[in-house]
């Protein structure tokens, strides 16, 4: 009897013991990202260093599209990091996509934005959704940076409500009509097709939403003014103003009524734009604080450099800490992404935790560098222009919070009946 208990409580342990070297197994990769991963990290350090960082503050100024830089980045594979080689992309995971992202945005946030829009926005919703021959035209010639797409949700009239767009378009003959406005768009100056969602019957709400691939320029459709930005200025963001605009019938993406689907899609089951919202704070959480230690260490202030003193190492631990935390909620989301497991809870606190660490270490780095922060010889102060649109954009600070708040309510009412 008490050997059989014995080898009940010996097997218990062997099994506990496995799951417990898968478990360290994940938690490893948190630690310490996988080689090719590291490399990835190098590659895009060094890259956004000699190339990005020199001008960075120069297109910002300027509010000029980098252009050759976005060449640049799609010749590193950069701007269709998890499309499918097949496709013409760089067939690498969500993990390797955060790694990137964090790092060139660290170099220069425009054009952290600029490669958000074309993997997560754009490239992720024709490669999953489009036919063969959608793929064919709309996919493969943009992967490579030649030709930049945008993603068309927003609208002057609704942005966090995704569900109530009053962009309609209706089928007449081969064609959809299109017509309405669309607000916000990234890319929208530069890009040579668009994912564009439109009610195609109101009846439904948003179960009548659907998706169209609008190729650019076309009758019909035009632009508003160029926003003028408080941040990544690079960029362009616009109206697109659809009067009339005919598409071919075959540029409906997935079936009628798919559109909301795919909105969520990209937010739940994709290469989630909220992992790469994370990765653009968390990179330019990080160059705010490369700027403070800089300042601090060389900063003189009665008679030794600021560093020395606590009241600044507070600071700097307090930046760390909130970078650090962040980084790790990131790769947990992108890490369970690749997985295939649930991680809508981990992307949004993520994205939550990454664009709240990029506003307040921007905040303290101003801070650190006196009125040295204020001015633009020194980077700090675009660091924190650059911050303050990752808590609006991909769903604001109050509606990741929702969706924490949601995801935790659904589980406690799964355990308890
Ligand atoms: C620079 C820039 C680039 C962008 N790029 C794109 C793009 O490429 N494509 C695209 O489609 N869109 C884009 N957007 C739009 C962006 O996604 C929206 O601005 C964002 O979703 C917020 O919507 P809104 O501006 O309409 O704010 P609103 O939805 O009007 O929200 C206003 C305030 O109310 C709060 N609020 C709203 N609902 C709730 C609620 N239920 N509970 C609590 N608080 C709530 C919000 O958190 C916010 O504080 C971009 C925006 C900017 C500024």
């Amino acid at each position: 009897m008490a050997s059989r208990n014995l080898s009940r409580r010996i097997n218990s342990l062997l099994v506990k013991h496995s799951r417990l070297a898968s478990q360290r197994r994940a938690l490893s990769a948190l630690a310490e990202l996988p080689e090719t991963h590291q490399m990835m990290k190098k590659t895009c350090r060094d890259f956004a260093d000699n190339e990005l960082k020199p001008i960075a503050s120069q297109i910002d100024k300027e509010h000029r599209y980098p252009a050759d830089k976005v060449k640049a980045m799609g010749d590193l594979g950069l701007l269709a990091i998890a499309v499918p080689e097949e496709y013409g992309g760089t067939g690498l995971d969500n993990l390797a996509y955060a790694v990137a992202l964090e790092e060139i945005s660290r170099g220069c946030a425009t054009c952290g934005v600029i490669m958000s829009v074309m993997n997560s926005l754009y490239l992720s919703p024709v490669v999953n959704f489009g036919t063969k021959d959608q793929i064919e035209q709309f996919g493969t010639p943009f992967v490579d940076g030649k030709k930049v797409g945008c993603f068309a949700l927003s609208e002057p009239g609704n942005g966090s409500d995704a569900g109530a767009a009053s962009t309609v378009a209706s089928l007449e003959g081969d064609h959809w009509i299109l017509n309405g406005t669309k607000a916000w768009i990234t890319n929208g100056y530069e890009s040579e097709a668009s994912v564009v969602l439109a009610t195609t019957d109101k009846s439904l709400k948003h179960k009548g939403i659907s998706a169209f691939l609008v190729p650019k320029p076309i009758d019909g459709l035009s632009l508003g003014k160029k926003e003028d930005k408080l941040g990544i200025r690079g960029s362009s963001t616009t109206n697109l103003i659809f009067d009339g605009a005919a598409i071919p019938k075959e540029n409906l993406l997935g079936t009628p009524g798919m559109g909301f689907k795919i909105a969520m899609f990209l937010g739940e089951t994709s290469d989630s734009p909220r992992i790469g919202i994370a990765a653009q704070a968390i990179g330019i959480a990080q160059a705010a604080l490369d700027c403070a230690i800089d300042y601090a260490t060389t900063r003189k202030a009665f008679g030794s450099p600021i560093s020395k003193m606590q009241a600044i190492q507070m600071k700097l631990a307090d930046m760390e800490l909130r970078i650090e935390s962040a980084r790790l909620l990131m790769y947990k989301a992108a890490f369970l992404k690749d997985e295939h497991k649930p991680y809508t809870k981990e992307a949004a606190m993520a994205k939550l935790a990454g664009s709240e660490a990029a506003t307040y270490v921007a905040h303290q780095s101003i801070q650190i560098l006196g009125g040295m922060g204020y001015v633009t010889d020194m980077p700090a102060e675009r660091h924190y222009r650059d911050a303050r649109i990752t808590e609006i954009y991909e769903g604001t600070s109050e509606i990741q919070r929702l969706v924490i708040a949601g995801c935790m309510l659904k589980d406690y009412a799964q355990q308890n009946g």
